[in-house]
């Protein structure tokens, strides 16, 4: 930027600054500048076709694109394929980010609580302890049907406990429904932990491996009956005849990304925010980026899109449907509309975003139906800076996230 400064007047230096850039490099092509499309035509024919040239920078390789991207990989995939229930999944993957409220995180955010233990009362609430060495633990995996050793897989984080995990059963015969009972396993410490801290409920680790036991049973068998239903793809946009007044939860198994912008036309500066949400309503994930440049209110939402299905993909989530207010952008994405030159790298980038995803689709939603975003962004575009949010929602969104289930229930 110091470097545009220097070679150009302000004037043009402030209009280089607002050309959006793409991530990994979307081919460069001639424009004439005096379409939105950017194609020549007669009645606008003047003189000069603006020739979009982009430096080397452009050209760089993705974040996450190394070898230890693919063990990465292989975990989100481990998790998003495994045969629980979606909030198994999304709680796992918490453990993963390790960003469950346990003790020690809590810490780790600047709220102040004793860190010990709630289930042995020895050693600090961390994922680690909670899960494999903490002495409840212990007796739950060697009592149940796994009979799991944890100290076995116990590794530096809960990351690398999943890893330890996946390798020591890759190879054995039923290793879907293995991982599948780790899974239900996890959920029923961290369930009997949390009736502990909020309830007082002490629970004998026999008794919740009975529980656990149940729970995987129930599943097994709920899931025989409903097997094409879980299999089955979410509807189509179109399929929506009735008009949209609220937000809606999207299907089962597929997390719902809204996304939104803000933009002053003076300055030229806007912010992008987005919220991810399951499809019980519950939010998984959101955040926001500000202050930024850009060349129009249009560039900022394709932006907030980006920005929204880059965290998703680097964070393993890979079923999406994607709200925007904007309709332009919505059919620019669609492939209902020709993408203006102005906003074509961040589509671009937004496509390839998309090919990493198992399914993504982009929806317009009105205004109405939005506000969780548009308050993110909002809030980002005062206080500026880069935020996501997980576990712990903000206390400005909660109202809003609160509203848009209670309204889809009362539907
Ligand atoms: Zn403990």
């Amino acid at each position: 930027m110091e470097l545009v400064e220097r070679c150009f007047t302000l004037h043009e230096a402030k209009c280089i600054s607002t050309i959006p850039i793409s991530r990994w490099g979307c081919p460069d092509k001639q424009v004439w500048h005096f379409t939105s499309h950017g194609g020549y035509t007669v009645r606008s024919g003047y003189e000069v076709a603006l020739n979009l040239r982009r430096n080397g920078e452009l050209g760089r390789k993705a974040e996450g694109e190394t070898s230890q991207g693919n063990q990465q990989q292989r975990i989100w995939k481990s998790i998003w394929g495994l045969p629980v229930p979606p909030k198994i999944r999304t709680f796992l993957w918490k453990c993963c980010r390790n960003v469950l409220a346990v003790k020690e995180n809590l810490l780790h955010r600047g709220i102040d609580v004793d860190t010990t233990c709630t289930l042995c009362g020895r050693e600090g609430e961390s994922q680690v302890h909670l899960f494999f060495t903490c002495e409840f633990a212990r007796l739950f995996w060697f009592a149940s049907p796994l009979q799991l050793d944890p100290s076995l897989v116990v590794g530096e984080d809960f990351i690398r406990c999943w890893a330890n995990l996946l390798s020591k059963y890759e190879q054995v015969e039923h290793y879907s429904e293995i991982l599948q009972a780790c899974a239900f396993g996890l959920w029923r410490i961290w369930k009997t932990r949390n009736g502990m801290v909020f309830e007082g409920q002490v629970t004998d680790p026999r008794d919740a491996v009975e529980c656990f036991k149940n729970q995987v049973q129930e599943f097994r068998i709920a899931r025989m009956c409903v097997k094409p239903f879980i299999n089955e793809l979410p509807r189509p946009p179109e399929a929506q005849a009735e008009p949209v007044t609220s937000w809606q939860k999207p299907p089962f198994g597929v997390l719902k990304v809204n996304c939104d912008a803000t933009w002053m036309a003076q300055t030229g500066m806007g912010s992008v925010g987005w919220v991810v949400r399951d499809s019980y309503g519950w939010m998984v994930l959101a955040g926001g980026k500000g202050v930024l440049w850009g060349g129009s209110a249009l560039a900022m939402e394709a932006e907030a899109i980006r920005e929204a299905l880059l965290v998703c993909v680097q964070g393993g989530l890979s079923k999406l449907e994607v709200e925007s207010d904007s309709l332009q952008i919505i059919r620019m994405l669609c492939g209902k509309w020709k993408v203006g030159f102005a906003v074509e790298p961040i589509i671009f980038d937004i496509k390839r975003l998309v090919a990493q995803c198992q399914h993504c689709v982009f929806l317009f939603t009105p205004r109405l139906c939005n506000k969780a975003a548009h308050k993110v962004a909002a809030f980002v575009f005062r206080v500026g800076g880069i935020h996501t949010w997980d576990d712990l929602w903000p206390e400005w969104i909660f109202d809003t996230l609160a509203s848009d289930v209670n309204l889809s229930i009362r539907l």
